[in-house]
Order: C-alpha cells, then sequence, then structure tokens
C-alpha cells in the first residue's frame, strides 16, 4: 500500500500537524519539529505532545507514514569543532523530540564540508555524529536524505549513503531517504524507463532498499546533473509524469512515507489525488 502525503506546516504547535494532513487527504506526512530556520526552540509542552499522538490517531497515522525532517541549520560534518558541536547537540535535540512524540525516524541532509576537509572526511564525521546521537537515544532511526549535491553538501552518490550506513554502528536504526528531484539534478536520470530501471537497481546493490525509510516526491525546476536543489510542482518541471506513474506501481515503494515538498501547497490536495490516481495504471507513454 502507498502512504502518500506532504511536508505540512506545524505552526502553532506540532499537534497542528496531523490535523493539516487530515485536510488535504494525506495517509502520511513530513513536519518540522520545532522551527527549521532557529537554533533554539521552546521544548514540547505535556500538551503539545498529547494533542500530537491524539490527533495522529484520531486520523490513522501511525509512526511509521510520518517522516519529520530536521533544522537546515544542522551540518553533521561540520569542519569547524564549535559549529560542529552545535550541529550535534540541535541534532540530539531533535532526536529526542522525536522520542518524545512517539516517531520512529528523523530525515536529515548529511553535511557539507565547506572547502575545509576532503569529502572522505566529512563523510566519516557525519557517521560519528550519527553513532554518538544514536548511543544516547532510543528507537528512533536516523534517516539520510541524499541530496543534489549542491554547494558542498554530500549525500549527492549513494556511494555516500553506503559510506556513512556502513560506519554506523547500529545498523537497525540508519536508513536513507531518496529525494527523486535531488536524485535527477545529482545526475541519476530516473525519468525514462531504462534508467528508472537501472538506477534503482543501482541503488538496492549500493545502499539496498531495506534500508529505504521514506521517499521525497519532487519535480524539478532543474534539469538532469545540474547539481541545483529547486523543487516544482509534480508533471510542472523535468521530471514529468510517468517517473511517478512508475514509483506508484512499484511495490519497492510500499508502506513507507513518500511525502511532497513541492512549492505550491494549494496544490497538495490535487498531487496527492493524482498520485492515487496513478496506481494500476501500468501503460506509460514514453
Ligand atoms: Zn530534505
Ligand atoms: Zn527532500
Amino acid at each position: 500500500m502507498k502512504y502518500i502525503g506532504a511536508h505540512v506546516s506545524a505552526s502553532g504547535g506540532v499537534e497542528n500537524a496531523p490535523v493539516n494532513a487530515h485536510e488535504i487527504g494525506a495517509k502520511a506526512f513530513a513536519l518540522f519539529t520545532k522551527n527549521q530556520k532557529q537554533w533554539f526552540s521552546k521544548p514540547l509542552t505535556e500538551q503539545n505532545i498529547n494533542l500530537f499522538k491524539e490527533n495522529c490517531e484520531k486520523y490513522g497515522f501511525k509512526p511509521e507514514h510520518i517522516l519529520p525532517h530536521d533544522s537546515y541549520l544542522i551540518n553533521l560534518g561540520n569542519p569547524v569543532a564549535e559549529n560542529l558541536k552545535k550541529s550535534r547537540s540541535a541534532f540530539l535535540d531533535e532526536i529526542r523530540r522525536c522520542e518524545l512524540l512517539g516517531l520512529d525516524r528523523l530525515n536529515f541532509h548529511p553535511g557539507s564540508h565547506l572547502k575545509q576537509i576532503s569529502e572522505e572526511e566529512c563523510l566519516d564525521t557525519i557517521a560519528e555524529s550519527i553513532n554518538i546521537t544514536l548511543n544516547k537515544t532510543k528507537g528512533v532511526t536516523a534517516v539520510i536524505e541524499n541530496t543534489a549535491g549542491q554547494g558542498t553538501n554530500l549525500g549527492y552518490k549513494f556511494e555516500h549513503l553506503k559510506y556513512i550506513i556502513d560506519r554506523v554502528e547500529d545498523k537497525s536504526r540508519v536508513g536513507v531517504c531518496l529525494d527523486t528531484c535531488h536524485s535527477y539534478t545529482a545526475g541519476y536520470d530516473i525519468k525514462s524507463e531504462k534508467g528508472y530501471k537501472k538506477i534503482f537497481k543501482e541503488f538496492d546493490r549500493i545502499v539496498g532498499f531495506n534500508y529505504l525509510k521514506g521517499m521525497h516526491i519532487n519535480d524539478s525546476k532543474k534539469d538532469l546533473a545540474t547539481r541545483v536543489d529547486r523543487h516544482d510542482s509534480l508533471g510542472k518541471g523535468f521530471l514529468g509524469e510517468e517517473v511517478f506513474q512508475r514509483i506508484m506501481n512499484d511495490p519497492r515503494f510500499d508502506n513507507i512515507p513518500l511525502i511532497l515538498e513541492t512549492p505550491d501547497d494549494s496544490l497538495w490536495e490535487q498531487e496527492i489525488k493524482w498520485l492515487y490516481s496513478l496506481i494500476g495504471i501500468r501503460e506509460i507513454r514514453e
């Protein structure tokens, strides 16, 4: 079964996210559990936590279909000791917030080397950051998102994800999230049928579908291998429609959160309906 949703607003309190998701007909959702542009946020209150759980229950959202995203400020591979410390403590706080909300996974971007260390050193630092955090917490899986490779961001190759996973001690608590826009602009041509087959086979060989804990379903404003991260509404960008039809009919993407991060939130309800309508349509025009 496919669990499709969007990265909805949690403004006014995390408890509003499941309500916002329900209103657009979502069966899954993503949220920020704190302000994604600030280092510090108020702790979650007992009331936030209870209402969040109540609303999830009321609208039928299970933890395995909810994919919280961490703050954009966090860089778990930061080459500067003081900044790395700040990122690690913020990441720990993010995981603890997930624990409090009864959530089982946290999605994050691996990190950036800022041209001060090698890619390898940066990936080692990221893995160490994950290990430190997992050792202090329980029940939450660290879900590494693949990136477009903009600037000095790592995670734009499946090999990067694999490199990090290999160095995480508790393999049961590490996973990945594939973003369709990031994959495409990183240079993975999932648009054509041939490319789709080849790339997901490659993903399975290098990383493994057993690690896939979520997907971000976005079209792209930028073309293949541009290394630029600009999401577009479905069918309006360079990816077109067929790739989403393939994903909707591919059982390898069953039972994980499939999350829209498309720019026009007024289209989310329609986009979710459209994605569900593709299920069962196997005839694909090239
Ligand atoms: Zn992301
Ligand atoms: Zn994403």
